[in-house]
């Protein structure tokens, strides 16, 4: 096979310029004739690369002074909890705005540490599903935080806007982060596992404001503590160094890329392509409002559901890779990250004309 485009919703492609610097420089790292997951965390060669990644990282996302970058681990899932041990301080109340898997999976999780005010942000606009603008969200007045997934990964859908508040915004943005431009100085924590846009799976990053760091329960395990792992540079415990190694790789390959507003517009290029190919089709079908719209994650219904198992077939003879959706949602997604170049979107969208074309 020439070529393969993984459409993987994560673990996920990483730019292959990258994947090919580890390769090379797998076994012989800055020339101490060991890998870098072989070195200590603590060496001042790693303690350079991990500077590096956070100075990387701060300029592309604008991360003002008073925010601390935290290279942790146990993925998203772990700041489900991480985030109300952390935050609630003497609240027992958190708004979890509710627009699709994720936000719901961390409403459950959050359960077990506070009364969450669960607000249902979905809706049905001209036929397709959306989400109900951030002015209209009930929000409670005695909330010690809101939370909520600016991109949900299954669903596909998307929440563009914020609500007005003075309550600390925590945004899961595993499937978003990197993406598109964001304006940091509006959240509090800003999470994301690794494995989409950053890197391998393994590390999950935390943007937290510095006034939020202190306020944790003592019961909270200190590998999930804000303030510990702030006080130790996310050195508390031995990180995840190959993961963190790789991280670093894909910032300085953005950077290279024009950084995110360049990413920004090739990304929208991208998603541009499928969905006008899914709108201009009558064999595929996407069901989410154009407004909510997932730059990243594209979920496509095929209009006769026999057809699945075809389509993923001869998409994979193809070299077109992880096109099943997801067991909940059934149908297709294609995602379509960082990493993704327009080519692969290009070799997608001129496979699904001639399905089409054959079957449709
Ligand atoms: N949140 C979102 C938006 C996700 O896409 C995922 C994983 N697909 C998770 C949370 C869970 O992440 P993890 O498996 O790293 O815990």
């Amino acid at each position: 096979m020439d070529k393969v485009y993984n459409f993987s919703a994560g673990p996920a492609m990483l730019p292959r310029e990258v994947m090919l610097k580890a390769q090379k420089e797998l076994m012989n790292w800055q020339d101490f004739g060991t890998s870098v997951m072989e070195v200590s965390h603590r060496s001042q060669a790693f303690l350079a690369l991990a500077r590096q990644s956070e100075q990387d990282l701060r300029e592309l996302l604008v991360i003002p002074d008073n925010y601390h970058i935290l290279f942790c681990q146990g993925g998203a899932r772990a700041q489900f909890a991480a985030v109300p041990m952390n935050l609630m301080g003497s609240h027992t109340i958190a708004d979890y705005v509710d627009g699709g898997y994720w936000a719901e999976s961390a409403v459950k999780e959050a359960k077990r540490y506070c009364t969450p005010n669960v607000i249902n942000v979905r809706r049905e606009r001209e036929g397709k599903r959306a989400i109900s603008p951030a002015k209209d969200w009930l929000l409670s007045d005695d909330a010690a935080y809101v939370h909520f997934c600016p991109n949900e990964t299954i669903d596909g859908i998307e929440i563009n806007d914020l609500p007005e508040t003075h309550k600390p915004i925590v945004a899961d943005m595993s499937s978003t982060i990197l993406s598109r431009p964001i304006d940091v100085s509006k959240y509090g924590v800003i999470y994301a596992g690794a494995q989409k846009n950053i890197g391998p799976a393994g590390l999950t990053l935390v943007i937290v404001r510095d006034d939020l760091l202190g306020l944790a329960k003592d019961v909270l395990p200190s590998v999930l503590n804000y303030q510990v792992l702030a006080e130790k540079d996310s050195m508390f415990n031995t990180p995840p160094t190959f993961a963190w190694y790789l991280a670093a790789e894909v910032f300085k390959w953005l950077k290279k890329q024009g950084g995110i507003e360049a990413i920004y517009a090739r990304n929208q290029q991208k998603a541009a392509l499928l969905y006008q190919a899914i709108d201009q089709s009558s064999l595929y079908r996407n069901d989410i409002h154009q407004d909510n719209r997932s730059l990243m994650n594209v979920p496509f219904q095929l209009a006769n559901s026999d057809l699945d198992e075809t389509f993923l077939a001869e998409a994979t003879e193809q070299g077109l890779q992880a096109l099943k959706g997801h067991r909940d949602v059934g149908g297709m997604r294609a995602s379509i990250y960082n990493a993704m170049p327009l080519e692969g979107v290009q070799a997608l969208v001129d496979f699904m004309a001639k399905f089409e074309k054959k079957y449709g």
